[in-house]
């Protein structure tokens, strides 16, 4: 095992999130009844033409900028051909050899294995604009198969990478990062459930310090990143073992089952060859001009990367927590909202943020990056707790106690506050009062502490905090009783 190396490149279809067509105006929302959405296009008559959705051009060259890759100037369209139910033409306009996009790159963070973190950079060889297939449905079938045509002509970008990735670790990292850049840019919802963001994975092993590529298979349609880790893993184990027994590896297509956790053989791939692309003669070569370019370079938002460094720098963050706050565009959104409304320490507001809003939505089963789950909370409504604590009105043990109640939807802070009367004790003559009943109370411990056994400290805070219900400034039953216990 540990003089062979596995070699991998990935290619993502990506669905893009227009509200009609690539060719056509049928609609392309998910879930509608089967065949509602397939029109003359869709559906392959004879005669109908395809016309290019201006807005999945314009997000197939974002994705482009977004990975600084070259957008072609000019760029045309193919058929590839191949026979399938769920394919009514018998071909898939795609591209072939003049992509829109070509030459990228996606940089990847990975273990380091000691805690800490290393960087690597994976090329993306093209990306090209096609038309999503039709779906064949095998449930409720029985002895046949149905076809729904809704999917067909959804607007695609296959995102093809360098045999870069090494380990399904980085297969994993490099397929979240490029999940998390499509969705910030807002090209695709990201719905790896509904096929919105889906991989095919090709993997061949070497041994260590060969040169060459080995013979690589093609597992379809991994649709998950476990999946994706699980496949990759079975054949990277599964190739060394066939060659260690003397075998070869076959070039193939190959499936993932997800029951099993194995692949297993489809069909023999295909070559280029077998497509018989030629370009389309019912499109036009797309033609990108130089000022298109630029303007839609200038719609790009932050991207991922430079908001995780300016949240380092801006907010004092430290690197891990500042990846988990621009995990999503939403959620980096949230915490500078929160930071700006609150006027509470941003470090203050980044823990809040992940340990405690994050934490909670885990709790309620909520999926951080994707849900809606921060309506339950607003940020002007957690805002509104750290402002508390920013102004010394609660301490920060007691706005834990405030946070519960408002996941419960018991109201804002205020409110909370209020109804519990939680209103830090900040008087210092009514602290005072409190630490001398507790003294009072305890002549055994005073006298202790008295004669050098310190360690009772802890137990006069813990006492006139409980004689105050937990509301005193900690700060003031700290100072005023160090004074009051020395006598
Ligand atoms: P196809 O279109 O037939 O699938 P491509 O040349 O476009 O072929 O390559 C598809 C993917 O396979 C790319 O991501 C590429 O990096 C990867 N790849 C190519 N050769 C190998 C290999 N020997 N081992 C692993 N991956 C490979
Ligand atoms: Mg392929």
């Amino acid at each position: 095992m540990t003089d062979w190396e596995a070699v991998i490149g990935l290619e993502v279809h990506c669905q893009l999130l227009t509200k009609s067509k690539i060719f056509s105006g049928a609609a392309t929302a998910y879930g509608a009844e089967p065949n509602t959405q397939a029109d003359g296009v869709t559906l392959g008559f004879p005669g109908v033409l395809p016309v290019l959705n201006g807005e999945a051009l314009r997000m197939a060259v974002t994705f482009g900028l977004a990975v600084g890759a070259q957008v072609a100037e000019r760029c045309v369209f193919a058929r590839k051909h191949y026979f399938y139910p769920d394919l009514p033409k018998g071909y898939q306009i795609s591209q072939y050899e003049l992509p829109i996009v070509a030459k990228g790159t996606l940089d990847i963070e990975l273990d380091d294995g000691h805690g800490g973190v290393t960087h690597k950079t994976i090329g993306i060889t093209r990306a090209h604009m096609e038309e999503d297939a039709g779906k064949s449905l095998h449930e409720n079938y029985s002895g046949a198969t149905g076809i729904d045509l809704n999917r067909a002509g959804t607007p695609l970008i296959e995102i093809v990478s360098e045999p870069d990735i090494r380990s399904a670790a980085e297969a994993v990292a490099y397929l979240k990062k490029l999940h998390q850049l499509v969705v910030y840019l807002g090209i695709c919802d990201g719905n790896m459930q509904e096929g919105s963001f889906r991989c095919d994975a090709n993997v061949s092993v070497r041994r260590k310090g060969e040169a060459k590529f080995g013979t690589r298979t093609e597992t379809k349609n991994v649709n998950s990143f476990r999946f994706v880790e699980k496949a990759i893993e079975y054949e990277i184990e599964r190739q060394i073992e066939v060659i260690e027994g003397g075998g070869r590896i076959i070039q193939e297509t190959r499936l993932f089952n997800p029951d099993t956790g194995e692949t297993k053989s489809m069909r023999v791939k295909e070559d280029a060859n077998d497509y018989r692309y030629f370009p389309d003669p019912d499109l036009l070569p797309v033609v990108c001009s130089a000022d298109y370019i630029e303007r839609i370079r200038e719609l790009l938002p932050e991207l991922p990367d430079t908001k995780k460094v300016r949240f380092q720098k801006n907010y004092g963050l430290a690197a891990y927590d500042a990846g988990v706050l621009t995990g999503s565009r939403e959620l980096a959104d949230y915490y500078e909202e929160v930071v700006k409304l609150s006027g509470a320490d941003a470090k203050l507001c980044a823990n809040w943020v992940i340990t405690d809003l994050l934490g909670a939505l885990n709790k309620l089963g909520k999926e951080k990056y994707v849900d809606s789950g921060f309506v339950t909370i607003p940020a002007s409504m957690l805002a509104g707790l750290l402002k508390r604590i920013a102004d010394k009105t609660i301490s920060g043990k007691i706005a834990k106690e405030v946070f519960e109640a408002m996941i419960a939807g018991e109201g804002d802070a205020d409110a909370i506050i209020k109804a519990k009367g939680l209103v830090q004790i900040t008087d210092e003559s009514a602290i005072i009062s409190a630490i001398d009943k507790v003294m009072a109370a305890s002549p055994g411990q005073l006298a202790e502490y008295r004669s050098g056994k310190d360690k009772l400290f802890g137990f006069f805070v813990g006492q006139v905090m409980k004689a105050t219900q937990g509301k005193a400034n900690p700060d003031a039953v700290n100072r005023l009783l160090k004074e009051k216990l020395a006598g």
